[in-house]
C-alpha cells in the first residue's frame, strides 16, 4: 500500500478547512433563538368530583363566532378572551355582548396587530412576520393593552402573543412591562383549522386543571360546533370553568409539555 505523500494530505486538509470556513458562517448567521410555546395549567386540587378547567378564546382578527358565545352565555361557561386591537375595532357589537356579560368573560391583550413575539428582522412564526426589535414588541403590547382598556374600562393583566410562540427575550420584556404571559395545556382547534370530530376528541382528553385554547374569530370554521359538543361532554363530567384572573396559573408539569 502506498502512503499518500504529506503534501497531498496537507492539500486535502487545506481544502477541508477552506470548505468549512465558506459553509459555516451562513449556518451561524441563521442560528436564531427557537421560539417556545408556553404551557401552563391551573393549580387546583385534583378531585374527580370537582374538576376545573379554563377556556381561553383568541380573537386574532376577522369576525365573531356568535353561536359559540351564545352557547357560553346560555350555559354559564366562563372564558378568558384574548383580543387584538384590530379585532376590537372591527367588532363593536361583539365587544358590547362580551362586556355586557363581564361576569362570564374577561377580555385580555392579544396585541395590537397580531404580530408574534419573536424579535429580529425576517423572523416569523407559521408564516407571520415577527417584531423587528424590542421597541416594536413593546408598542404591540402597549397599544393592545390600551385598546382593551378602552373597550372594557379595565387594564388587562395577561398577554398572549400571536401564535402563542415567544422568544425567551420577548417573555422577559412582556413580564417586565407588568403582564403575565398566558399559556395553555390543550390546543383544541389548531388556529380554527380542525374538524368538529377532532376538536371533540381533543376536548375529551381534558383533565382537571387544563387550560384550553381555541378561537372565536372564525365563524366559518368547525370551532363552534366542535367546542359546543366537547364542552357539553365536559359539563356532563361536572367540570367547572374559571377565568384566568380567578385562578392560580402555574407552569405545566414536564410530562404535559
Ligand atoms: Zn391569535
Amino acid at each position: 500500500m502506498q502512503l499518500l505523500p504529506d503534501t497531498h494530505v496537507n492539500a486535502r486538509m487545506k481544502y477541508l478547512f477552506v470548505t468549512l470556513f465558506i459553509v459555516l458562517p451562513p449556518l451561524v448567521a441563521i442560528a436564531e433563538p427557537r421560539p417556545i410555546e408556553v404551557h401552563q395549567v391551573l393549580a387546583v386540587p385534583g378531585t374527580a368530583d370537582d374538576s376545573v378547567a379554563a377556556l381561553t378564546l383568541d380573537a386574532c382578527d376577522g369576525a365573531f363566532d356568535a353561536d359559540l358565545i351564545r352557547f357560553l352565555i346560555d350555559n354559564r361557561i366562563a372564558a378568558t378572551i384574548f383580543a387584538t386591537k384590530k379585532w376590537l375595532n372591527h367588532n363593536p357589537a361583539a365587544v358590547s355582548l362580551l362586556t355586557a356579560h363581564s361576569d362570564l368573560f374577561d377580555i385580555e391583550n392579544h396585541g395590537a396587530n397580531h404580530v408574534p413575539a419573536v424579535i429580529g428582522r425576517n423572523r416569523e412564526v407559521y408564516g407571520i412576520r415577527g417584531e423587528w426589535d424590542v421597541a416594536h414588541l413593546k408598542r404591540e403590547v402597549t397599544r393592545g393593552a390600551e385598546a382593551v382598556n378602552a373597550a372594557t374600562g379595565f387594564p388587562p393583566q395577561w398577554y398572549r402573543g400571536a401564535t402563542g410562540e415567544y422568544d425567551p427575550e420577548a417573555i422577559r420584556v412582556i413580564e417586565a412591562m407588568g403582564y403575565k404571559v398566558a399559556g395553555f395545556s390543550v390546543n383544541a382547534d389548531d388556529g380554527a383549522t380542525l374538524s368538529r370530530r377532532r376538536i371533540v376528541a381533543r376536548l375529551r382528553r381534558v383533565k382537571n386543571g387544563d387550560i384550553i385554547i381555541a378561537h372565536l374569530n372564525r365563524p366559518d370554521s368547525d370551532t363552534a360546533e366542535g367546542l359546543i359538543e366537547g364542552l357539553k361532554l365536559l359539563r356532563d363530567r361536572r367540570f367547572r370553568f374559571v377565568k384566568l384572573n380567578d385562578a392560580q396559573v402555574v407552569p405545566a408539569p414536564k410530562r404535559d409539555r
